[in-house]
């Protein structure tokens, strides 16, 4: 590598460093974005300016074919389907690692690490673990992606013996990985391939219900550890930063997500946690208690009369698009002399940050939008809390029924306000397919309608 693309490298992997830190926070989004497109576009560029590089139709029609393919995505995908988008991208990833791998075992001369069964001992280590971490996230990313996309069930999907297996399975990986490295043999190569294809399959399984955010960041943080690991066999500096920068920042989100849903991150690596017990607290169906149904009069009513709103957007405001019409009801409010704010639950919709991300959008001020330990201590003292499709990060089964499956995540407290407003369609239950007792408690009123064309009618009561 010539002193030139080493100090280009360089600066492509601190515009990534840029890219991590303005994604941070929504204000500085759009910046951190831009760093990461400069970044990328100079990091390709010296890469295709190296030596070494010949094959330039083949990766002229590859970028193009992707190009294509990842515009087309990029303009029509829904906001509601990201996190499965998210999941294939991931699979893509630990497919090229496995890929890369195997051409590196098969033509080690083409990748300058020794010649067929002289291959060097680092290199071999490299691509041994560079197979595995990249099978294990093809297969999970694939699980999660059906998950998401509602192709299998999103409940837990539990079986016998399930720990022991997955780590027997893991043992012989970490064995196929020695055996690769002493013999060099084709069959321990394949045998790493199959162990670990089959062990991301079962590592994501079980894991379902409100769990799968944290199964989302931590299939990131794999593909970039995969990512990394082809970077130390095609010896790129800037792949292994590139890819140590996605792994770290994914662990690091998962973690916070952890803590967030109060579960262990050890846990979620052997995988199939928070399934036990789950489905016995799943809903139940059926239900024939009273619940107090109002109008968008009615609510118009209790908000504009309130002297302190919280808004606790989720997943069925994402659906509706509903967060313009939201942020005019609350333009109205305030005009009204209301207080409004804005409740964030770390798990809130379908994605990290979906809903900052969508009342972003709307330009709902930051300073008016609080996360979950910001705001829950002030529900006591609030008039009216306006639900506007979300559901589990509301429901207090998590803190009070330890068979549900979302027991022990922190939820808002939105029962503590004087009166609740829940918009949604109908009874049915939100992701964790919990019931919600809510909807039943003599301070809630259901406004069931879709979330935008509710708003839009509040707004115009409120104007009236
Ligand atoms: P929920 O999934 O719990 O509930 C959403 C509610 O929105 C539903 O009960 C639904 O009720 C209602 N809804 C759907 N469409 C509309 C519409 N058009 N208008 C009005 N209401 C609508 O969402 P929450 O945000 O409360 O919780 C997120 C859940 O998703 C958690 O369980 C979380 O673990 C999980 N999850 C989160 C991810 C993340 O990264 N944030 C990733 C994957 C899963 P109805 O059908 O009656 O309208």
């Amino acid at each position: 590598m010539t002193s030139l693309s080493a100090f280009a490298y360089l600066v492509s992997g601190v515009l990534f460093i840029l890219a991590l830190r303005g994604l941070a926070s929504p204000e500085t989004a759009r910046r951190g974005n831009l760093f990461g497109i400069v970044g990328m576009a100079l990091a390709i560029g010296t890469t295709l300016l190296a030596p070494e590089v010949k094959a330039f139709a083949g990766i002229g029609i590859a970028i193009l074919v992707g190009g294509v393919i990842g515009a087309i995505v990029a303009r029509t995908i829904k906001m509601t389907a990201l996190p499965q988008l998210v999941a294939a991208f991931h699979s893509l990833v630990g497919l090229a690692a496995v890929l890369v791998a195997a051409a590196a075992f098969l033509s080690p001369e083409a990748f300058g690490v020794g010649a067929e069964g002289l291959i060097q001992t680092s290199s071999l280590i490299e691509m041994g673990l560079g197979v595995a971490i990249g099978a294990i996230t093809f297969t999970g990313s694939l699980v999660a992606f059906a998950k998401l996309q509602g192709l299998v069930t999103g409940k837990p999907l539990v079986f016998k013996f399930q720990h022991p297996i997955n780590l027997g399975l893991g043992i012989l990986a970490l064995l196929l990985i020695v055996a690769l490295v002493l013999t060099q043999s084709h069959l321990a190569f394949y045998g790493i391939v199959a162990v670990t294809l089959a062990l991301g399959f079962l590592l994501i399984l079980p894991i379902g219900g409100a769990d799968m955010p944290v199964v989302i960041s931590m299939l990131n943080s794999y593909s970039g550890w995969a990512a990394a690991a082809t970077g130390f066999t095609l010896e790129n500096p800037l792949l292994i930063i590139t890819g140590a920068l996605v792994g770290a920042s994914g662990a690091i989100l998962s973690t916070i997500m952890c803590r967030g849903m109060n579960r262990s991150i050890i846990s979620v690596i052997l995988g199939g946690f928070g399934a036990e017990g789950g489905a016995a607290a799943a809903a139940r169906g059926g239900d024939d208690r009273p619940v107090k149904i109002g109008s968008a009069e009615d609510a118009a009513f209790i908000l504009k009369n309130a002297a302190s709103v919280v808004i606790v957007p989720g997943y069925g405001m994402a659906v509706a698009q509903a967060q313009h019409a939201l942020r005019e009801v609350a333009d109205l409010l305030k005009a009204n002399g209301v207080t409004v704010r804005y409740a964030i639950h770390p798990v809130a919709g379908r994605m990290p940050g979906h809903m900052n991300v969508l009342l972003a959008e709307a330009n709902v001020p930051y300073d008016e939008v609080l996360e979950l330990e910001e705001i829950n201590r002030d529900f006591g003292q609030t008039d009216a809390v306006l639900v506007i499709g979300a559901n589990d990060v509301t429901n207090p089964a998590a803190k009070t029924d330890p068979t549900s499956p979302i027991f022990g995540m922190p939820v808002l407290d939105v029962e503590k306000a004087k009166t609740v407003l829940f918009i949604k369609r109908s009874m049915a239950t939100g992701y964790a397919g919990v019931e919600n007792e809510l909807f039943y408690k003599p301070n809630t009123m259901m406004l069931f309608g879709d979330a935008k064309k509710m708003c839009e009618t509040i707004a115009k009561a409120l104007e009236g």
